[in-house]
C-alpha cells in the first residue's frame, strides 16, 4: 500500500546528507485501533465511546494511573520557583517561535542540505532492518506500514510502543502508549508472542523486552527517531526520554533519520533550560527525564559513536493550515506533554483509542480537524464538557477549551445542519413563552412516570442518554416555587 498522494505532497523532508534523493512512495496504515479507517469517524467515535464508558475495569485502570500521575506532577511543579511564571515564559517562547516559524525554519534548515522521503533514503542506502524510537509524527504519516510494505523489518524500541506493536494496535496515549494494559495483560502478550514465562514483575517484563531489543539494535541498519525540539540557533535536535532506547536508536545504526513536526522549533539553545524540566514535569511528573540528548549531525572524524548519515525530516502535514489561522495558531505551541489528556474527564472515561486519531484527548480534538478535515472530525470538539481543566493545566498556556468552541463554531458556519438550526430556533421560542414553560415543567414528572414504558427503545426521545445511565428524577418543586416559599417564610 502506498502513501496517498495527498500525504506525500504534504510531507516536507529536509536531510543532512549532501545528496538529494528523489521523492518516493511509502505505505499507509490506519492510525487508530480499528482495523480500517472508519467510514464515518463520528459514528465510530460514539460506538467506541459507548463501549469504553461501560467498561468499568478500563475506567478504573486509567483513573488509577492518572491519579498517581497527578500526585507526582504536583510534587515536581512545586520544585519550580514559580510554576505559573514558567508557564507564561514557555507560552511566550513558543508564541515567538510559531509567529516566526518561516524564519526559524529557514535558520534551522540552513544547516541542512537536501530534501527527501524516508523510504527512499533507506532504499538508496540498501538497508533492510530498522529500529525505531518513539515518534508520533511517524504515526501521523503511517510510517511503519509504509516501511513494512516496502519490505523492511521495523521494530519499535520504546517499551510501550513495542507492546502496542506486538498487539498490532495504535498507541493509546501519545506519551504513555500502553497505559491501558495491566501487567497481567502484558505478561500474557509476551507469553503468546515471545514464548516467555508468565510474570507480574515490571522489572522482569522490562528485561524480556530488553533482551529482544538488544539483538534488534545490533542488527539494525537504520534508526528512526522523533525529536522533542529543533533548535534554530544551532540546527540541533533535542530528544527527551526515560528508557535510553532513543539514544541507542540514534547512535548504533549507520543511518539515523529523525522526523519532527515543523512546530517543534525553539529559537535558542538556552530555551531548553525551561522546556526540558517543563516537559518532564507536565508529561510524567518528573523533575527531568532520564535521558536528554542533543544531536547536531553524523559521526565526525575521530569519533567512535554515532551514525555515518543523519537525516532530519520536517513534517508539515496540515500544520500550515493552523499557522494560517490567527485565532488558533497558538495550538502549534503544543509540546506534546500529554497533560491535557491526563486531566480530561472525557479521556478518562472513553480512553485513547476511541478518538481514532494520532493525537488523542483535548489537544487532539483541537488539531485533528486542522491536520485532516473539519467536517468528518468536528465531533471531537463536542467530546468535551468544556470544564477547562485542559486549559488550566497546559504548560504553554494554550486555551484549549476556547479552541474547541472555535472549532464548533467554524464547523457550524461552514456547513450549517438544518435540524440543529431548527431545533435551536424552537428552543429559543419555547424559552420565551413563560406560560408554556410552566405547563411543561408541571407535566415533566408525569412524563417521567411513563418513561419506563419506552426506556431504551428507539422511540424513546431520551434514548441516547438513558441507554447507559439513569435519568435523574425530575423535581416536583420548581426553583421559582421554592424561592416564593422561602420569601414567605
Ligand atoms: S496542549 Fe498543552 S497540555 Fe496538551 S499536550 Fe500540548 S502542551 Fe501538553
Amino acid at each position: 500500500m502506498s502513501i496517498a498522494p495527498q500525504e506525500t505532497e504534504k510531507l516536507e523532508a529536509v536531510a543532512h546528507t549532501p545528496q538529494s534523493a528523489p521523492h518516493g512512495s511509502g505505505a499507509a496504515h490506519d492510525d487508530n485501533f480499528h482495523n480500517a479507517p472508519p467510514e464515518k469517524p463520528s459514528a465510530q467515535f460514539h460506538h467506541d465511546a459507548d463501549l469504553k464508558t461501560a467498561d468499568l475495569r478500563h475506567r478504573e485502570l486509567i483513573q488509577s494511573a492518572l491519579g498517581k500521575y497527578a500526585v507526582a506532577r504536583a510534587g515536581k511543579q512545586a520544585k519550580f520557583q514559580n510554576w505559573q511564571a514558567a508557564r507564561q515564559a514557555a507560552a511566550e517562547v513558543k508564541w515567538e517561535a510559531v509567529g516566526h516559524l518561516d524564519s526559524y525554519l529557514r535558520e534551522f534548515s540552513q544547516k541542512i542540505e537536501a530534501r527527501d522521503y524516508i523510504v527512499e533514503i533507506i532504499k538508496n542506502a540498501g538497508a533492510k532492518r530498522i529500529i525505531k524510537s518513539k515518534t508520533m509524527t511517524g504515526e501521523e504519516i503511517h510510517l511503519n506500514a509504509a516501511l513494512e510494505k516496502a519490505g523492511f523489518e521495523v521494530a519499535e524500541s520504546d517499551l510501550g510502543e513495542y507492546i502496542v506493536q506486538l498487539r498490532e494496535e495504535a498507541p493509546y496515549h501519545f506519551v504513555f502508549p500502553a497505559m491501558h494494559l495491566s501487567r497481567g495483560e502484558i505478561s500474557d502478550l509476551f507469553k503468546e508472542k515471545l514464548g516467555t514465562a508468565a510474570t507480574d514483575s515490571p522489572e522482569e517484563l522490562t528485561m524480556i523486552a530488553r533482551e529482544v531489543m538488544r539483538e534488534k539494535y545490533i542488527a539494525a541498519d537504520v534508526g528512526i527517531s522523533g525529536g522533542n525540539f529543533a533548535i534554530a540557533e544551532t540546527g540541533m535536535i533535542s530528544i527527551t526520554e526515560n528508557e535510553g532506547n532513543a539514544r541507542l536508536t540514534t547512535s548504533l545504526p549507520k543511518i539515523h533519520i529523525a522526523i519532527l513536526g515543523i512546530e517543534k522549533v525553539l529559537p535558542k539553545m538556552s530555551d531548553l533550560a525551561l522546556f526540558l524540566p517543563m516537559l518532564a514535569t507536565a508529561g510524567a511528573g518528573q523533575a527531568l527525564t532520564g535521558y536528554n540528548t542533543l544531536i547536531g549531525g553524523p559521526k565526525q572524524p575521530g569519533e567512535i559513536d554515532g551514525p555515518d548519515e543523519f537525516h532530519v525530516v520536517l513534517l508539515n502535514n496540515g500544520r500550515t493550515n493552523l499557522l494560517a489561522d490567527p485565532e488558533q495558531r497558538d495550538a502549534l505551541s503544543c509540546i506534546r506533554c500529554g497533560a491535557c489528556l491526563n486531566v480530561c474527564p472525557i479521556f478518562k472515561n472513553v480512553g485513547g483509542h476511541t478518538y481514532g486519531t494520532t493525537y488523542q484527548g483535548p489537544i487532539g480534538s483541537v488539531i485533528t480537524p486542522h491536520l485532516k478535515e473539519l467536517q468528518p472530525w468536528k465531533h471531537l470538539s463536542h467530546a468535551s464538557s468544556l470544564c477547562g481543566a485542559c486549559t488550566e493545566t497546559c504548560p504553554v498556556k494554550i486555551d484549549i477549551a476556547h479552541h474547541l468552541l472555535q472549532n464548533r463554531r467554524n464547523a457550524a458556519q461552514q456547513k450549517p445542519v438544518w435540524w440543529e438550526k431548527t431545533a435551536m430556533k424552537a428552543f429559543a421560542w419555547f424559552m420565551n413563552q413563560p406560560k408554556l414553560y410552566r405547563i411543561a415543567v408541571k407535566l415533566a414528572p408525569l412524563a417521567q412516570m411513563f418513561h419506563p414504558l419506552v426506556k431504551g427503545s428507539r422511540v424513546d426521545p431520551l434514548y441516547v442518554w438513558t441507554k447507559g445511565r439513569e435519568f435523574p428524577k425530575v423535581k416536583t418543586q420548581t426553583f421559582k416555587d421554592f424561592w416564593a416559599k422561602r420569601e414567605k417564610q
